[in-house]
C-alpha cells in the first residue's frame, strides 16, 4: 500500500482522514491519500503565493532549463510511472507507457514555450493626433492557478495544466481526481526535484466537493484550469466567481464514413474500434457515434464485430491485454444500463454487451441507435460503439451535430468537397479529415465548443490562457 501525502511548500502533508485508491481491475488497494480540506487549501495558495514571487523572478531560460530537467526525469523513470498509472486508472501497461511518453513530450514543448516573446509594439501613433508615444503590449503571469484533473490521464492532463503554467511564471495548486492522485505527487516531486521553488507547485488531495470546491471559491486563485465532466464544469464556473476559467469537458465524439471508402474498410473498422476502445472507452475524444453510408453499413459493421471479438480483454498488467476495466463499479452499473435503455428503444448489440466482472466490459457495437438513447445523446465514457446507418453527407453532417458536445469528429472520404463542407459545417473545436476524432497531438490547439468547454490546450495556446496582457506605453515628448 502507498502512503500518498498532499505536498504543500515542498512539505509532505498527511491527515488523519484517508480516502483507498483502488486498483480498478479487482477493487484491491493500491494507497491512501490523505482527505484534504478546506485549511488544507487555504494553506496551500498561500504557499503558492510566495511561490509565485519566486517562479515570477526566474528567468525564461531557468524555467525552460527546469522543465527540460522535469522532463529527462520522467522520461528515465517511465516503467515506474507507467505501472502506477495502471494501478490507479486501469489502463493497459501499453496506454500507460504511451500517456508517460506523451507527458515528456507535454512537458518538452512547455519548455520552448518558456522562451517565446509573447507581446508585441502598439502603435499608439496610428491614432489622430497622437506623436511621440511608443510602447507595447506584454503577456505576464496571473499569480496561483488552480489545476483540477480528471481521473483518465492523471499524468499527461496535468502536465497540459501545470508546465504552461510554470512556464509562463505563475504558481499552481493541483486538485487531482480523487481516483488517481498518487502519480500527481509524484509529478509534484519532479518538478521541484528539477528545479522550481516548492511553494510553487502545490497537491491538495481529497474530494471534489470539498478540497476541489474550496480552490474554486478562494479568491485569490486567479485562474481554475478544469478538466472533466460538463456537469462538474458548469458547477465550478457558477461557484468561482471573477476569475479566469478554461474548461476541458466531456463529448460524444462522431465520425462519418463517405460512400466511396469500398475496399478499406477492415481498415476502417480497426482504427475506428481503436478509437472507441482505448482505455475502455474513458477518453474524452473516444470515438462513440459512427454514420455509416448506408451502401457500407452492412460490411463495416462485421468487419468492427470481428475487431472487437479479437481484443483481449482483462488485466491491464499483463502486455497482451487490449482492454482494461472502466474506473469502478458505478461506471459499469451505468454503461450497462445505457446498453439496456437502448436495446429496450429498438437497437440492436451486434457484439459484446456483456459484463465480465465488476469493472470489465467486453468492447461493444450496437447499431441502429435512436437518437433519444443516452448511448446517442450522452457520453458513455466505456468501450462501446454506436453505428447508424446515414444516406448522405448532409444527413451525417446533421447527426454528427445533434449532440450536446463538439470537441472533436472525423470524415473518411476521398472527395475533398466532401471533406471540406463537413470541416465546415461540423461544430468542433476539432475536424480530423481522413483520421479518427481520437487523434491527437500534444502540440496542437486542442478544446471544444458548446458543452465541451472553454478555452484551447497545447502549451501554446496553455500559456496564452494563463497569462494576461499589460500594455506600456512612453510619452517621449
Ligand atoms: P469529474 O468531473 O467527475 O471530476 C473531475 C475533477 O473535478 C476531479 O478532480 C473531481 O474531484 C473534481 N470535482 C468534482 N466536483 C467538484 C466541485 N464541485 N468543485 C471542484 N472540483 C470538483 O470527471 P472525471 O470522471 O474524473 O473525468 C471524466 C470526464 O472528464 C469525462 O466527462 C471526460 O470527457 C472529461 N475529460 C475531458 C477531457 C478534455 O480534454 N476535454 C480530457 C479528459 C477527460
Amino acid at each position: 500500500m502507498i502512503k500518498g501525502y498532499m505536498l504543500i511548500g515542498g512539505k509532505k502533508v498527511f491527515k488523519k482522514e484517508k480516502i483507498v485508491i483502488d486498483f480498478p481491475f479487482d477493487g484491491s488497494p493500491v494507497g491512501t491519500v490523505p482527505r484534504g480540506k478546506k485549511e488544507d487549501v487555504e494553506l496551500a495558495v498561500e504557499t503558492a503565493l510566495k511561490g509565485f514571487e519566486k517562479v515570477k523572478s526566474m528567468t525564461a531560460y531557468e524555467r525552460y532549463q527546469a522543465l527540460q530537467k522535469a522532463a529527462r526525469i520522467i522520461a528515465s523513470r517511465s516503467r515506474e510511472f507507467a505501472e502506477l498509472l495502471t494501478l490507479e486508472v486501469g489502463k493497459t501497461i501499453k496506454e500507460s507507457m504511451g500517456e508517460v511518453g506523451r507527458a515528456v513530450n507535454t512537458i518538452t514543448l512547455s519548455a520552448e514555450e518558456a522562451k517565446r516573446v509573447l507581446g508585441e509594439e502598439v502603435r499608439f501613433d496610428a491614432a489622430p493626433g497622437i506623436k511621440g508615444k511608443v510602447g507595447f503590449f506584454r503577456r505576464v503571469p496571473l499569480g496561483v492557478i488552480g489545476c483540477i484533473t480528471p481521473f483518465n490521464f492523471p499524468l499527461n492532463l496535468t502536465c497540459h495544466k501545470v508546465a504552461p503554467a510554470l512556464a509562463a511564471g505563475n504558481a499552481v495548486v493541483i486538485k487531482p481526481s480523487e481516483n488517481t492522485s498518487l502519480t500527481v505527487i509524484k509529478l509534484a516531486e519532479v518538478l521541484v526535484e528539477a528545479g522550481f521553488p516548492p511553494e510553487a507547485v502545490n497537491v491538495v488531495t481529497g474530494y471534489g466537493e470539498e478540497a476541489g470546491d474550496a480552490l474554486v471559491r478562494d479568491e485569490r486563485v486567479r485562474m481554475i484550469t478544469f478538466t472533466g465532466s460538463v456537469a462538474t464544469g458548469k458547477i465550478i464556473m457558477s461557484r468561482g466567481g471573477l476569475k479566469k476559467y478554461a474548461m476541458e469537458l466531456g463529448s460524444n465524439a462522431g465520425v462519418y464514413v463517405d460512400k466511396d471508402q469500398t475496399g478499406r474498410l477492415k481498415e476502417l473498422a480497426e482504427r475506428i474500434g481503436r478509437g472507441g476502445y482505448a482505455l475502455a472507452g474513458q477518453v474524452c475524444i473516444s470515438v462513440q457515434r459512427v454514420f455509416v453510408h448506408e451502401s457500407l453499413f452492412e460490411e463495416f459493421t462485421k468487419e468492427l464485430c470481428s475487431f472487437s471479438k479479437s481484443l483481449k480483454v482483462g488485466d491491464p498488467r499483463l502486455e497482451e491485454t487490449d482492454v482494461g476495466p472502466v474506473i469502478d463499479r458505478n461506471a459499469a452499473d451505468r454503461i450497462m444500463e445505457w446498453i439496456e435503455e437502448a436495446r429496450s428503444m429498438g437497437a440492436q448489440v451486434l457484439c459484446g454487451g456483456r459484463r465480465l466482472s465488476e469493472t470489465l466490459i467486453e468492447p461493444t457495437v450496437v447499431v441502429n441507435v435512436p437518437r433519444e438513447a443516452k448511448l446517442f445523446r450522452q457520453e458513455v465514457f466505456g468501450p462501446v460503439i454506436v453505428v447508424n446507418p446515414v444516406d448522405s453527407l448532409e444527413a451525417a453532417i446533421e447527426a454528427v451535430n445533434d449532440s450536446p458536445y463538439g470537441l472533436q469528429a472525423g470524415i473518411f472520404t476521398n472527395d475533398l468537397k466532401a471533406a471540406f463542407k463537413f470541416a465546415e459545417e461540423v461544430e468542433c473545436g476539432g475536424i480530423m479529415v481522413n483520421e479518427i476524432p481520437t487523434f491527437r497531438v500534444d502540440q496542437m490547439p486542442y478544446g471544444g465548443v458548446k458543452e465541451s468547454g472553454i478555452g484551447r490546450e497545447g502549451p501554446k495556446f496553455a500559456v496564452e490562457e494563463m497569462t494576461e496582457i499589460k500594455t506600456i506605453c512612453f510619452d517621449l515628448n
